[in-house]
């Protein structure tokens, strides 16, 4: 559960949430939000899920 005192991701709204890297939708305080990050070439990469099933529809081939 998200704690409703939390003023994490306050100012997230529609204009600047992260989309879902398969189905696009956007994620605005979405308990399911999924995000997996990892370093390539020193840079931070990362992608953002709106659920498991797109985190598994995600192939991790990808992460190059
Ligand atoms: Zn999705």
């Amino acid at each position: 559960m998200v704690d409703p005192t939390s003023d994490l991701d306050e100012d997230v709204d529609e204009s600047n949430a992260p989309a879902c890297a398969i189905c696009e939708t956007k994620l605005i305080r979405d308990p399911d939000h999924h995000v997996v990050t990892w370093i390539d070439a020193g840079q931070m990469q990362v992608r953002h899920f709106c659920s498991p099933a797109c985190r598994e529809a995600w192939d991790d081939s990808e992460r190059v």
